[in-house]
């Protein structure tokens, strides 16, 4: 049954709240601020209800479906987390509140900088930053004071890879530098040849993403690090792709300098739509004094039955603030369950399992599509979404005809080296017969791309809203569930 909208069912006089008595003295509003022409239905806390809840059943999510959307690791966010997160303590804490009436905070929050100290290999961790990119940004701008303290002033360049998210050479140009692109070899991994050619007194670092964004493991990483080190340039790794690495391998002690995390990907915490992201940075002994604070330290010891006291510092040569306030906290609450509920062998289990389920589908799909870099992948892997032959199809048609399987699309056309990329990653939250139906999809979706294109072309066919003018939609936003006269059949309605 398709239900009204909301304005068709408004009826005059019908409320859906019911306040108390006033008990404070009433008083005049500023006039000038009140608007007389907003026409907002008036309906019951019912159909209030029904309205929302039908809106939400109108969108794919994490929670109705497979999303295996590379590289954004749409993992299942546990209810655990949840709980932790809505616990009264937590969520009701005023973020002014003083140090002493936080310890509990503090010191949750000082046991994830120690846990995501632990999983990285290096010496210290400030949860500040707000996002994966937010990471990066204060990791270059570490690099940077860390080159102007010791009035090396004449890096003004840093290496990044050709299969770089674009977040990693926007970082770069954010920061001040310049961003040099260095091209792939033929497996994928970065060309040596061309990063040493590029390694010279001008380099103030490198950013790399291990697993690359093709999934793959950098072949010759450990080079690749001594090469920038040589020239002395420091290592940025970008760790968005962590579930493939989390307790097995520590780029700290692969010789990385610095390094960010998302807990809205590796550590579960919800992202779109669901929430805040958080991306702490991870640094070794020579960038340590450079971190974003404030980060939580101990100020006293514990002591028999006392706990330790613990309170916020500003590093010595901090690089400074990033955000208000300390970071998004219910994030790191969500975090620290995943990491408790998990423990050390649980999370590499999830790394194991977001490996395996990753190769599954490697391996089960190199029939039926053309996967370019065909070897061991980590956490996910690249195909390409096009046909010898049908010329029409592309990775798109791919995607959205998914939809009408109730699948999520991978994410598409990145990374950019690979025509057509369609950039799949199952995580490890999925079970046989969810990874099999998927290969069942693509499978026929291969065949009809032959037998009936247009099929492809067209999709998707049972989606709530059919294919859209996706730089209209972005342009001429449509926020309002009312359908706009002028374009109430254009394809930007949504
Ligand atoms: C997601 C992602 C980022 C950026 O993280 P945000 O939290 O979205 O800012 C950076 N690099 C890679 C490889 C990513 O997948």
């Amino acid at each position: 049954m398709t239900e009204p909208l909301i304005y068709d069912i408004s009826s005059p006089g019908r409320t859906g709240v019911n306040l108390p008595d006033c008990d404070v003295p009433q008083s005049e509003l500023p006039q000038h601020l009140l608007r007389q022409d907003v026409d907002l239905p008036e309906v019951s806390e019912l159909q209030v209800v029904r309205h929302f809840t039908r809106l939400s059943q109108l969108n794919h999510g994490i929670d109705t479906g497979f999303y295996p959307l590379g590289s954004c690791t749409m993992k299942y966010n546990p209810r655990l987390n949840e709980d932790a997160a809505r616990l009264p303590g937590f969520a009701h804490l005023h973020p002014a509140t003083d140090e002493e009436g936080s310890q509990g905070a503090l010191a949750l929050m000082y046991q994830l900088q120690e846990w995501l100290r632990e999983i990285s290999g290096f010496a210290a961790v400030s949860l500040v930053p707000a996002a994966g990119a937010q990471g990066e940004f204060a990791g270059i701008l570490m690099i940077r004071k860390y080159h102007q303290e010791r009035g090396d002033t004449k890096r003004t360049k840093i290496l990044v890879p050709n299969s770089a998210h674009g977040t990693n050479p926007a970082t770069v140009s954010m920061a001040g530098y310049q961003a040099v692109e260095l091209p792939s070899d033929a497996n994928g991994d970065v060309d040596l040849e061309a990063l040493r050619a590029a390694c010279d007194d001008t380099i103030a670092g490198m950013m790399i993403t291990v697993p690359s964004t093709l999934g793959l493991f950098e072949a010759h990483i450990l080079e690749v690090i001594q090469a920038v080190h040589d020239c002395g340039g420091l290592m940025y790794m970008d760790g968005a792709n962590m579930n493939a690495m989390m307790g097995v391998v520590k780029p700290g002690e692969l010789g990385f300098d610095v390094m960010h995390y998302n807990l809205h990907k590796t550590f579960s915490t919800p992202h779109g739509g669901g929430g805040p992201g958080s991306g702490p940075v991870a640094v070794n002994d020579k960038l340590k004094p450079y971190l974003p604070g404030p980060v939580v330290r101990i100020v006293e010891e514990e002591q028999g039955d006392v706990p330790p006291l613990y309170g916020f510092m500003m590093p010595e040569k901090s690089i400074g603030r990033l955000k208000a306030f300390h970071g998004n906290f219910g994030m790191h609450v969500r975090a620290f369950a995943y990491i408790a509920a998990n423990g050390v062998e649980g999370l590499k289990d999830v790394t194991r399992m977001a490996v395996l389920n990753a190769n599954y589908l490697r391996v089960k799909l190199s029939d039926a599509y053309h996967i370019p870099y065909n070897r061991a992948c980590g956490h996910e892997f690249v195909l390409e979404g096009r046909f010898e032959g049908v010329e029409e199809v592309h990775a798109l048609d791919i995607s959205k005809r998914l939809m009408d399987y109730g699948i999520h699309p991978p994410t598409n056309y990145f990374p950019l080296i690979v025509h057509e990329a369609l950039m799949i990653e199952p995580t490890e939250t999925e079970d046989l017969a969810t990874l099999n139906q998927f290969v069942d999809a693509m499978k026929k979706i291969a065949v009809e791309a032959k037998s009936e294109p247009e099929k492809l072309r067209t999709a998707p066919h049972t989606t709530p809203v059919k294919r859209l003018d996706e730089v209209r939609a972005a342009k001429e936003l449509v926020l309002c569930c009312r359908p706009i006269p002028s374009q109430a059949d254009s394809a930007a309605g949504g």
